[in-house]
């Protein structure tokens, strides 16, 4: 059999959805109100064959790895903490975000998600998809592995993709 050669799988599933409310901010001082996507993931990961299984990756866990990623944040406000405009404090229970040094929301904190990058746009969801992904499956001992790329939906035919190279030690 052919050892040569790369392999990718992709995952999209009807199921690979949050829902979750965010802002974000432009460039100058333009600010987004409060709103909700229905997003959308999309995954595929490119690699080498394991070659006792003939897989690049278990499709069932990764399945259940991206299910997981998603339900973390579903049904919560997704809140940049790199942000330089927008502050976000815990306190008490609760969490307070502001614009350009304004209060402006205050959340139950369980009713937020803190999420370590810039702005919540598509773009910067998918990096940080792609990255929980990726120590996910080396959590699993997933080996070979060559590429990950993230698709993250935030309408119907608007979407954001991130592709990382992985660099796997020969
Ligand atoms: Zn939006």
């Amino acid at each position: 059999m052919q050892r040569r050669g790369e392999f990718r799988v992709s995952v999209n599933k009807d199921y690979l959805v949050f829902a979750s409310a965010h802002f974000i901010t432009f460039a100058g001082h333009r600010c987004e109100g409060l709103h909700g996507h229905n997003y959308r993931a999309r995954v595929t990961v490119e690699g080498a064959l394991n070659e006792e299984a003939w897989f690049v990756f278990d499709f069932v866990e990764l399945k259940k790895i991206m299910r997981k990623l998603c339900d973390e944040i579903d049904h919560l406000v997704l809140l940049p903490t790199e942000s330089s405009r927008i502050t976000v404090e815990e306190k008490g229970g609760t969490v307070t975000v502001g614009v350009d040094g304004k209060p402006r929301y205050v959340f139950p904190r369980e009713d937020c998600a803190l999420l370590p990058i810039p702005n919540t746009t598509v773009e910067m969801l998918a990096q940080l998809l792609a990255t929980r992904l990726r120590s996910e499956l080396d959590a699993h001992g997933a080996r070979g592995l060559t590429a990950i790329e993230m698709e993250v939906e935030e309408n119907f035919g608007q979407s954001a993709v991130y592709r990382v190279t992985i660099n796997t030690p020969s």
